[in-house]
């Protein structure tokens, strides 16, 4: 870090830099951006926020200002800032940055110039499950689920589709109820949770996903959050705690709620264990919700894009004492037509909380 420091140099006749920047990151914390990205192209720069998952285009900085303002968000991520030939990480924390919150600033050298991405770190404390806006069924299914002693909840969905979100709701509503040792084990911890023991995973010192929830598992916990599960390992041992009398929740990478049970007996080659410990699968997907004070027509407080925040569309399945024979043969039971995706999305846009163009961008078809 020293090193780094000491190579590092503010860039001369900039005057009018850290104003620009000061002003760029307020503007776009302000809006609600969770990244603001600066693409080098032959003569300017041009800035792009994300709002709600989605890229909007901000306009563009002339050189030579445009050349001013990436080295002087360089200089406050104490990167070297002459160097534009190589990828470089850094921090800006929150006192320099102005804001309320830290950024974290990649660059990478693209063929017509450096790109920087600056991502907004915000302070989130966990929501409580009502808050989120799931389809009354999937609330129901998913409280009922938490409020058993023990059983396997699994969430999917791709990369910013909330799951997370979701997960992190569920504890925070197990610690309200109170009575039972909660632990999580993440990759890492962003959302902090009161009351629960939350720790992170720590690939470089050995302690991988299976290595902490085996050692998790001895620490007397009742509910155990398992971030991800990636490999064999941390599946069965997943199910297992499910089956010795623990909750557990987890996400795992599919597509639908029938592709989480086809990657789960994947993994956990006993049917038994996989159909005695499932007790439901979430399959989440997030769509912009219509700005509520323009009905999506586009006023300032959306940034003239229409939508404002989002809201979780998702298909669940249920797992029943019934259901478990069938299960054992690898036999999934159908979702019922009213807790399909498609059913949920139909519902929000019946609402008037979103659009069809939206569900179309996020569902496909
Ligand atoms: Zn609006």
């Amino acid at each position: 870090m020293s090193e780094i420091r000491a190579t590092t140099t503010p860039p001369t006749n900039s005057p009018d830099a850290p104003e620009l920047v000061a002003a760029m990151l307020r503007d776009a914390d302000q809006a609600g951006a969770s990244d603001i990205h600066l693409q080098s192209i032959p003569g300017a720069v041009t800035l792009q926020w994300r709002l709600d998952g989605v890229l909007h285009d901000r306009g563009r900085i002339e050189m030579p200002v445009a050349e001013r303002v990436l080295g002087r968000i360089k200089y406050l991520a104490r990167l070297r800032t002459y160097q534009e030939t190589l990828p470089q990480d850094g921090r800006i924390p929150a006192e320099d940055a102005g804001l309320d919150c830290d950024l974290r600033v990649s660059t990478y050298p693209t063929v017509t110039g450096e790109k920087i991405v600056l991502r907004i770190f915000r302070n989130s404390s966990a929501v409580s499950l009502a808050e989120l806006g799931l389809p009354l069924p999937t609330l129901n299914a998913l409280q009922s689920a938490i409020a058993q002693p023990t059983g396997l909840i699994l969430l999917t969905g791709p990369a910013g589709s909330g799951k997370s979100t979701t997960v992190h709701a569920a504890l925070h509503e197990l610690a309200q109820a109170g009575g039972r040792h909660l632990v999580t084990v993440e990759d890492p911890v962003e959302t902090l949770v009161p009351g629960v023991m939350q720790t992170e995973v720590n690939e470089a010192r050995g302690l991988t996903y299976p290595a902490a929830v085996r050692h998790l598992l001895r620490q007397d916990p009742q509910a155990i959050v398992i971030g991800e599960i990636r490999d064999a390992e941390t599946a069965n041992l997943a199910v297992q705690a499910a089956l010795t009398g623990h909750l557990v929740l987890s996400t795992l990478h599919a597509g639908s709620c029938h592709g989480v049970l086809d990657r789960l007996r994947l993994l956990v080659p006993d049917p038994f264990s996989v159909a005695a410990s499932l007790t439901l699968v979430l399959n989440q997907r997030l769509v912009r919700r219509t700005c509520t004070r323009c009905q999506g027509d586009g006023c300032s407080h959306c940034v003239r894009t229409g939508f404002h925040g989002r809201i979780p569309i998702v298909e669940h399945l249920v797992f029943t004492d019934p259901d478990r024979p069938a299960l054992r043969q690898g036999i999934t039971p159908p979702l019922s037509p009213d807790s399909t995706l498609a059913a949920a999305a139909s519902r929000a846009v019946a609402a008037g909380l979103t659009t069809s163009a939206e569900i179309l961008r996020v569902l496909g078809k």
